[in-house]
C-alpha cells in the first residue's frame, strides 16, 4: 500500500482558503522512516544553521563550498503513524512542514521517474548516498545543489512567515533541477552557454507544471475555470508568485529571443521564451486531442491558433470552448491528461538526448523534434517546429550576461567538490572563526 501525505496542492499563500489534500506517493507504507527519510533522501530541520549550502564566504572573506551533511542539533523528526503514513500531521503542528516537504519531493519524483522510465540517480552520487532536504527559515530562497535541497521562507507585507516548505510549485521546481542534473550531469567548465542557465529554470518550471497536473483537484479546477482554454489557466501558467527573487514568470507569455540577443541579467527572465514555447506545444497537443475526440471542430482549433497571436479571437474562442466543455466535461479531462502525458514524455525523452555541454535552446528544439519523429513518426512535428520558431529559438541566441552580482556567472549549485578544491585555502584563524559561527 502507498504512503499517505497531507499536501497543499494550492499554495496557502496564494489562496488562504486552501486546505491540504490527501495525496499518496508510491513508497510502500512502512518504508518511510522518521524525518521523513528513506534510503534516498531525508528531511532535517537544523537548529542554529545560519548559512545556506553552496558557495559561501568565510568570516575573513575567503570563498568556500559549504556542503551537507548537517551535523548540528535538529528539531524532532516527523514520525509515521502506526501504519506508516504521514497524513496525521495538521498545518501548524511541529512536523507538518517536514512531512509536507518530503511528500512534495516524493510526489514530484514519482511523476518524473515514470516519464524517465527509471528511478532518478542523484548527480552527487559519488559524494553522498542520500539527498539532504533541509529547512532554513531565515533564508529568503530555495535551492538544489550537490547533496542538498534547501528551502527558506519569505515574509508577507504584514511580517508573517511564508515558508517555501508549504509551496508545492517551489519544491517541485527544485526537484526539476535535480532531474536535469541527474540526467544531464553538470556542464564542463567553459562549456556552459547562457541558454543552459535559462534551460535549467525553464525545464524546472515545466517539471513543476506537469507534476501539478497530476493532482486531480488541479485538473478539475483548471477545466472548471477555463472550460479548456488553457491560456486562462493561472494555476498552471504562473510560477513563483511568492518565490525566491520575487520573479513573476508565466508559461503563457509572448517573449522571444530577440529580447535577449544584446544581453540578459537574470536566468529566470531568459527562461521565458523556452517555457512559453513548451506551454504552447502542450496547448496545441491538447487541441489536437480535442479534435481527434470530436469534442471541438477543426475550425475552433484554428481559432485557438489565431488567438495565440491575435487577442480579438479570444472572446469567440471562449464561447466555443464553453459550449464544447458543457457537452462533454469528461472527454475534456481525458484529452488534457493525454496531452499532459505526451508533453511529459516528450520533455523527458528530450532530456535523455541532450548534452549539458554547449546546450542552447536550439538543441532543445532539434532534439524534441527528433524524439517526436522517432516516437510517433512526427505526429507533433509541425506543432513543435511552429512554436519554437515563433520564439526565434535556434535562430537568435542569448547575448552575454550583464553582471549584476559579484559572484560571477557560474551558479553556486553547479559547483561540485572538485571545484571546491580549486578555491583558495582558508587560514587557520578563519577556519576557527567559521567553526565557532555555526
Ligand atoms: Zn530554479
Amino acid at each position: 500500500m502507498a504512503t499517505r501525505f497531507s499536501l497543499f496542492v494550492q499554495s496557502p499563500f496564494e489562496d488562504t482558503r486552501s486546505r491540504p489534500e490527501l495525496v499518496t506517493v508510491t513508497s510502500p507504507a512502512g518504508s518511510i522512516g522518521p524525518g521523513p527519510s528513506d534510503e534516498r533522501m531525508y528531511v532535517v530541520e537544523p537548529l542554529g544553521k545560519t548559512r545556506a549550502y553552496g558557495l559561501n564566504r568565510g568570516p575573513l572573506g575567503t570563498p568556500y563550498l559549504y556542503l551537507p551533511a548537517w551535523a548540528g542539533p535538529a528539531a524532532a523528526p516527523a514520525l509515521p503513524d502506526a501504519q506508516g503514513h504521514f497524513d496525521h500531521y495538521r498545518p501548524g503542528e511541529p512536523g507538518f512542514m517536514a512531512a509536507h516537504l518530503f511528500g512534495c519531493v516524493r510526489f514530484t519524483l514519482d511523476v518524473w521517474e515514470r516519464y524517465l522510465g527509471q528511478p532518478l540517480e542523484w548527480h552527487f552520487r559519488d559524494g553522498y548516498d542520500r539527498l539532504e532536504i533541509s529547512l532554513l527559515p531565515q533564508w529568503d530562497n530555495a535551492q538544489y545543489g550537490y547533496g542538498f535541497l534547501e528551502v527558506g521562507s519569505q515574509e508577507d507585507p504584514l511580517g508573517r512567515p511564508l515558508p517555501f516548505a508549504l509551496d508545492f510549485d517551489i519544491i517541485a521546481h527544485e526537484v526539476g533541477h535535480a532531474v536535469i542534473y541527474g540526467v544531464l550531469g553538470v556542464p564542463a567548465p567553459g562549456a556552459e552557454y547562457p541558454e543552459y542557465l535559462g534551460f535549467q529554470e525553464s525545464f524546472a518550471d515545466c517539471v513543476s507544471l506537469v507534476a501539478a497536473m497530476h493532482f486531480p483537484s488541479v485538473v478539475d479546477t483548471v477545466l472548471a475555470e477555463t472550460r479548456g482554454n488553457l491560456y486562462l489557466a493561472n494555476r498552471l501558467t504562473r510560477f513563483s508568485e511568492s518565490a525566491p527573487h520575487r520573479q513573476l514568470r508565466s508559461a503563457n507569455n509572448t517573449h522571444t529571443m530577440a529580447e535577449f540577443v544584446h544581453g540578459w541579467k537574470n536566468e529566470h527572465e531568459l527562461s521565458q521564451p523556452l517555457t512559453g514555447a513548451v506551454f504552447d506545444v502542450l496547448a496545441d497537443i491538447f487541441h489536437e486531442s480535442l479534435v481527434e475526440r470530436r469534442l471541438i471542430s477543426p475550425e475552433v482549433e484554428q481559432l485557438a491558433d489565431i488567438a495565440e497571436v491575435d487577442a480579438r479571437a479570444m472572446a469567440p474562442l471562449q464561447d466555443a470552448f464553453d459550449a464544447a466543455f458543457a457537452r462533454d466535461a469528461d472527454g475534456f479531462r481525458e484529452a488534457l491528461l493525454d496531452a499532459r502525458d505526451i508533453a511529459g514524455g516528450l520533455l523527458s525523452k528530450t532530456l535523455w538526448h541532450l548534452d549539458a555541454d554547449y546546450l542552447d535552446y536550439g538543441a532543445v528544439a532539434r532534439v524534441m523534434h527528433a524524439v517526436d519523429a522517432a516516437e510517433t513518426g512526427g505526429r507533433y512535428g509541425a506543432i513543435i517546429a511552429r512554436n519554437f520558431a515563433r520564439r526565434q529559438i535556434g535562430e537568435l541566441h542569448a547575448g552575454p550576461r550583464i553582471q549584476s552580482r559579484k559572484q560571477g556567472s557560474r551558479m553556486s549549485r553547479n559547483l561540485i567538490p572538485f571545484d571546491g578544491a580549486r578555491l583558495p585555502r582558508m587560514s587557520y584563524r578563519e577556519r576557527m572563526l567559521l567553526a565557532r559561527a555555526g
